[in-house]
């Protein structure tokens, strides 16, 4: 399943698209959930919209 040069893969949680690996995320690939700033954006918005406490 590992193939030299691959990068790392995820599925967005939010638009449930796959997006690979970036650079920017070096740091914490661990933790990102989203595939762009947009899409953790509409994520949590949506989240707020819907959580009324
Ligand atoms: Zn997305």
């Amino acid at each position: 399943m590992r193939r030299k040069g691959d990068l790392p893969t995820k599925v967005c949680a939010h638009c449930g698209k796959p997006f690979a690996w970036r650079k920017k995320w070096a740091r914490d690939w661990d933790t990102v959930l989203y595939c762009s700033d947009r899409c953790r954006r509409e994520a949590s918005a949506e989240r707020a919209r819907r959580g009324r406490a």
